[in-house]
């Protein structure tokens, strides 16, 4: 048993005092936590917290997880899961929470109650800010229309020893994914995060119970997702539209888009219902439309082909059920729609098909924004003919999900030192050695190419002003091509134009 120490009293007074001033923990909640963290370290003497407190990381939080770990308390390997769990003692608990939500939503409007759930979030280290600046992020300014590009450092790259100690873990079924409902309050282990201070607010999509939480990688401005309470595989069916739209009603300042539900053009976790969203800020909501159309049944709906690197179909119009059984009809026919003459195919031995549909309110409009997405693969394109090519995988390889269908680009934090390589050869502070490059335990050997081609263009001798400009330039172009590969009608007359042909077999005409 650990000596009575005062200082680490004083920490948990300090933590006490914070979660009332920043968690909103009620008064006698405090009490009793401050009991549960004095039992739980075998403390038997509290302490006052300090009039000023320190910062909440480096003044409180580390403290506590050094004295945790210097006293047997905590697995070293796991500062983070004992971090979480004892901030998870002093966080309100979740049923407070949502009727804290539910009262700000009646007494001052939703959005300032997704601003409480951002903001605890935040406070309590479910979001994790300092972790979230490191990301490298621009907006590439190209012609048709601009995109976000962040380098995802938050993340860190696994090292051999975590990924050991994953291995080594049994195999559990508990929760069956990091989305499952029963992830609130799990205390995590090596291979999944702690989440005792998730907080989540349910609500109905459908008439079915779903919840609303945020993403704590927050790859965009209040980056959430809309969870289904039941473990069941994404699908995109006329349901989906409905509970997207019923979700922009109940949030009309945020979006909420489904990833497809097939392989190659979905989302990586197929195995469990969830959507995605936020503000409105992805590049796509950005653009006009391209040209406009209507159908003789639905006249309240404007379509419009969206003026995006891919095949947007938008529908907008102040009557939700038209949009809702327009999107449907679109949807219906999409799945058994083939044009052979641009490469489209509905079926081979598997359905091909499908949409990632993003709902929104603009004004008083409902919008639904239907990407037509098609993950076939052939002998020429084994990763997906509307897939990124080969030469492009050195950015990109990973399926291309809604998010960056949208325009914001995710990309490996691997990227940022491998930048540095490639600008360190094009000022010739590294001399150019394709045989060193080519060895594949070299980073940049999976940039070979892209480093030839620069190389090429722009010699050896640029300023290091210049050859990151050059680098960062060669990425842009690289997002815009990504984005073109997903498209099924290409951006070309032709493209175009059986873009068209689609739309008059729905009975949309321009
Ligand atoms: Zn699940």
């Amino acid at each position: 048993m650990p000596k009575q120490n005062q200082s680490i009293a004083k920490h948990f007074a300090n933590l006490v005092a914070y979660a009332v001033d920043k968690l909103g923990l009620n008064h006698y909640d405090a009490i009793y936590a401050h009991n549960r963290l004095l039992a739980e370290f075998k403390l038997t003497e509290p302490e006052v917290a300090d009039k000023k407190l320190p910062d909440f990381q480096t003044g409180i939080i580390d403290k506590i997880v050094d004295y945790a770990v210097e006293n047997g308390l905590a697995d070293p390997k796991a500062k983070l899961l004992f971090e979480t769990k004892v901030i998870g003692l002093v966080m309100p608990a979740p049923s407070v929470v949502m009727a804290e939500f539910d009262a700000i939503a009646a007494n001052q409007g939703i959005e300032a109650a997704t601003d409480y759930l951002n903001a605890l979030s935040v406070n309590s280290n479910y979001i994790r800010t300092p972790d979230i600046k490191k990301n490298i992020k621009w907006t590439a300014s190209c012609p048709n229309g601009d995109l976000t590009i962040t380098i995802n450092l938050s993340k860190p790259e696994k090292s051999n020893e975590q990924v050991a100690l994953e291995r080594s873990m049994p195999a559990t079924n508990y929760p069956k994914c990091m989305l499952c409902v029963e992830n609130l309050g799990f205390e995590g282990s090596y291979k999944h995060p702690a989440r005792e201070t998730i907080r989540i607010i349910p609500m109905y999509l459908n008439d079915e119970p779903w919840f609303m939480q945020y993403s704590p990688y927050v790859y965009f401005d209040n980056h959430c997702i809309a969870v289904s309470e039941r473990h069941q595989p994404m699908s995109i069916t006329p349901m989906t539209f409905t509970r997207l739209l019923d979700f922009v009603e109940l949030f009309p300042h945020y979006f909420m888009g489904s990833n497809a539900d097939l392989p190659i053009v979905g989302g990586s976790i197929l195995a469990h219902e969830h959507y995605q969203g936020g503000k409105k800020v992805l590049p796509m909501f950005g653009r006009p439309n391209r040209k406009s159309f209507s159908h003789p049944d639905y006249p309240t709906v404007n379509v419009a082909i969206l003026d995006w690197y891919n095949s947007v179909i938008k529908l907008s119009g102040t009557v939700r059920k038209d949009i809702e059984a327009l999107a449907q009809n679109i949807l219906a026919s999409w799945r058994k729609y083939t044009d052979t003459s641009v490469g489209v195919i509905a079926e081979t031995s598997a359905p091909h098909n499908t949409i990632t549909p993003i709902a929104c309110k603009e004004g008083d409009e409902y919008a639904l924004y239907l990407i037509l997405r098609n993950n076939r693969t052939n002998e020429t394109h084994p990763y997906g003919i509307y897939h990124p090519t080969e030469d492009m995988h050195n950015i990109k390889k990973e399926g291309i999900g809604l998010i960056e269908a949208m325009g914001t680009f995710i990309l490996p934090g691997r990227l940022a030192s491998e930048i540095t390589g490639i600008v360190d050869i094009l000022t010739g502070k590294t001399a150019l050695n394709f045989a060193e490059l080519s060895d594949e335990k070299n980073p940049l050997s999976k940039h070979l190419g892209m480093i030839a081609q620069l190389v090429n263009d722009n010699g050896t001798a640029n300023s290091s002003d210049d050859a990151e400009k050059i680098v960062v330039n060669y990425i842009n172009n690289t997002c815009v091509r990504i984005l073109e590969c997903t498209a099924v009608f290409k951006n070309t007359e032709i493209g175009q134009k059986a873009f068209e042909n689609f739309l008059a077999t729905l009975g949309i005409k321009a």
